[in-house]
C-alpha cells in the first residue's frame, strides 16, 4: 500500500507550531484558539501534507486530526485567497468528506476558526435539511467545502455544485464511511474529481477495507500512525467493577448518584438496552435520556441539547450513536456493558480526557464479559484496575474489596465495610409494563438543527446524522 511510513512513537518530539512552517495568518488563529503545542498527529501530518504528498493517517477523534488536515489545506490554498465578490473566483478547491452531519459541522467550524484571518471561504452541506437553503450559499462560491457524501451528490445532481477545480480531497473517518455503506457514494464522487489532486485520508482503524480504499484512491501515500493506534489516553483513569449482570443497574445508579460530575455518557451494546436503561435511571431519580439510531433526529438533538445544558446527567448511548461526539472535557464515561470488539472500548473511553483534560472511564463487567475484558487489556497493553462490587442488602449500596493490585476502590465501592456484606438477592422482576412491550423503533423525521453553523458551539455533543445502525 505504501512505501513511506512514519511512526509517531511516544518519544515524538513535540515542536512548537512555529516550526511547522505555517503561515502567520494561521498561526495567529491557532494562538487565538488557545493552541500552543501541536499534537503528535499534527507534528507528523502537517509537513507531509504541506509537501503535497498523499497521506493515510491513523488517528481517532480527539487527537487533533482536524487541524492536522485543515491547516495544511488552508495553507496550500492561501495563494488563491481573494476578496472578489465573483463566485467564479471562489471555486471549490478542497473537499472534505465526513460520514456524519455532526462531524461535518464540527470540521467546518474548525476550518472557519483556522481560516478567520484569511479570505478563504468555507461551507458545510449535509442531508436532512431542505437542500434549497444550502444552494444560495454554495452559489456565492467557497474554497473549502465540507460535506456528507449523500448530500454532496444531491447538489451535484441539481447542478448547484461543480467539483472540477478540486485539488485537495480529505476523507475524514474513512472507516466510519465504509461502515456506514458510503463506498458507492465515495466512488461516484471520486470519479467526478480531477485526477490530479492531493488526497488525505484519516481513519481510526486500519482494516483490510481501509487498506483497499487507500490502494484505490491514494497515490504512494505516506502512512502515519499516531502513537499506538489502540492506546488509551493516560489522562483517563480506567476502572472495572466486577458485578453480576443483575446488579449492574443498582451499581450504576449508585455510581451516578455519587459521581462528582453532572455529565456522564453511559454506553450500552444495544438500542433496546439504551432505551430501557435511560427510562429506568429516570425512575431512580437520575435525569437521563438515550441516543441511538432509532431516535429521530429531533429527539437526538433534544437529548444532546439537554445534556449540554446540564438538564440531564446521563446520556445513554450505543457505540454507533456516540460516534463523533465531541464534548469538550467530558469527565466520565461508564460502560454499562463492555463492547465485544476491543477497539470500541478505546473509542468509547476516548470520549473523555480529550485534549489533555483528565477523565474517568468505568466499566461494569459481569463474569460472562470477562473474556471481552481480557481482549481489551491485550489490545491496550494495560491491566485495568479491578474493583469487586458487592451490593449491600439493606441499603442496596455497592461495596468492594481492595484489589490484588493494591488499588484503592472508589467512594462507592468503599461504602459499608462494617459487618458482613451480602450479595443482593436477585432483583424482583420489574413490573413496569413498558419493559414488557416490544421495542418500537421511532420513525425518522426530517427535523434537524437548521441554525447556521456559526451559531452553534463546536466542541459540543454531536451525534451522527440520519443513518440507522443495527446496533
Ligand atoms: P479533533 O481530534 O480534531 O476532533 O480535536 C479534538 C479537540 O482538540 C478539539 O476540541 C480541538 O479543538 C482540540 N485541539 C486540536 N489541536 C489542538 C492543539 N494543538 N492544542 C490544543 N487543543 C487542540
Amino acid at each position: 500500500m505504501t512505501e513511506n511510513v512514519i511512526s509517531a512513537t511516544e518519544t515524538t518530539q513535540l515542536s512548537n507550531f512555529d516550526h511547522l512552517g505555517l503561515a502567520p495568518e494561521l498561526l495567529k488563529a491557532l494562538k487565538e484558539s488557545g493552541y500552543t503545542t501541536p499534537t503528535p498527529i499534527q507534528v507528523q501530518a502537517i509537513p507531509v501534507a504541506l509537501a503535497g504528498g498523499d497521506l493515510m493517517a491513523g488517528a481517532q477523534t480527539g487527537t487533533g486530526k482536524t487541524a492536522a488536515f485543515a491547516l495544511p489545506l488552508l495553507q496550500k490554498l492561501l495563494p488563491l485567497a481573494n476578496t472578489s465578490t465573483s463566485p467564479a473566483k471562489h471555486p471549490v478547491r478542497a473537499l472534505i468528506l465526513t460520514p456524519t452531519r455532526e462531524l461535518a459541522i464540527q470540521v467546518e467550524a474548525s476550518v472557519k476558526a483556522y481560516a478567520k484571518h484569511t479570505a478563504l471561504r468555507s461551507l458545510v452541506v449535509f442531508g436532512g435539511v431542505d437542500i434549497k437553503t444550502q444552494t444560495p450559499h454554495l452559489k456565492t462560491g467557497v474554497e473549502v467545502l465540507v460535506a456528507t457524501p449523500g448530500r454532496l451528490l444531491d447538489h451535484i445532481e441539481q447542478k448547484t455544485l461543480q467539483l472540477n477545480q478540486v485539488q485537495m480531497l480529505v476523507l475524514d473517518e474513512a472507516d466510519r464511511m465504509l461502515d456506514m455503506g458510503f463506498m458507492p457514494d465515495l466512488k461516484r464522487i471520486l470519479a467526478l474529481l480531477p485526477k490530479q489532486r492531493q488526497n488525505l485520508m484519516f481513519s481510526a482503524t486500519f482494516s483490510n477495507e481501509i487498506k483497499k480504499l487507500s490502494d484505490d484512491f491514494l497515490t504512494n501515500p505516506t502512512l502515519i500512525e499516531v502513537a499506538r493506534s489502540n492506546a488509551t489516553n493516560d489522562n483517563v483513569t480506567q476502572q472495572v467493577y466486577q458485578v453480576a449482570q443483575r446488579d449492574k443497574e443498582s451499581l450504576l445508579v449508585q455510581l451516578l448518584k455519587e459521581a462528582s460530575t453532572s455529565q456522564v455518557i453511559v454506553f450500552t451494546k444495544t438500542k433496546i438496552t439504551a432505551s430501557r436503561l435511560s427510562r429506568s435511571l429516570a425512575k431512580s431519580g437520575i435525569a437521563a435520556d438515550a441516543i441511538h439510531g432509532d431516535k429521530t433526529q429531533k429527539e437526538r438533538i433534544e437529548a444532546l441539547d439537554a445534556f449540554k445544558a446540564g438538564k440531564i446527567m446521563a446520556l445513554v448511548a450505543t457505540d454507533v450513536a456516540a460516534r463523533g461526539l465531541d464534548i469538550s472535557e467530558l469527565p466520565m464515561v461508564i460502560n454499562y456493558e463492555i463492547p465485544s470488539a476491543p477497539e470500541d472500548y478505546v473509542h468509547r473511553i476516548g470520549r473523555t480526557g480529550r485534549a489533555g483534560a483528565s477523565g474517568v472511564a468505568i466499566s461494569l463487567v459481569s463474569e460472562e464479559e470477562e473474556k471481552y475484558l481480557t481482549e481489551i487489556e491485550k489490545l491496550i497493553k494495560k491491566s485495568i484496575i479491578k474493583i469487586t462490587a458487592n451490593l449491600e442488602k439493606s441499603s442496596q449500596k455497592p461495596t468492594s474489596e481492595l484489589q490484588k493490585d493494591g488499588s484503592r476502590p472508589s467512594k462507592t465501592a468503599r461504602s459499608s465495610h462494617e459487618g458482613a456484606t451480602q450479595r443482593m438477592p436477585p432483583k424482583k422482576k420489574v413490573s413496569d409494563p413498558w419493559f414488557d412491550k416490544p421495542y418500537e423503533a421511532s420513525k425518522q423525521t426530517q427535523a434537524v438543527d437548521v441554525r447556521p453553523a456559526s451559531t452553534r458551539k463546536t466542541a459540543v455533543a454531536a451525534l451522527l446524522g440520519g443513518l440507522v445502525s443495527n446496533k
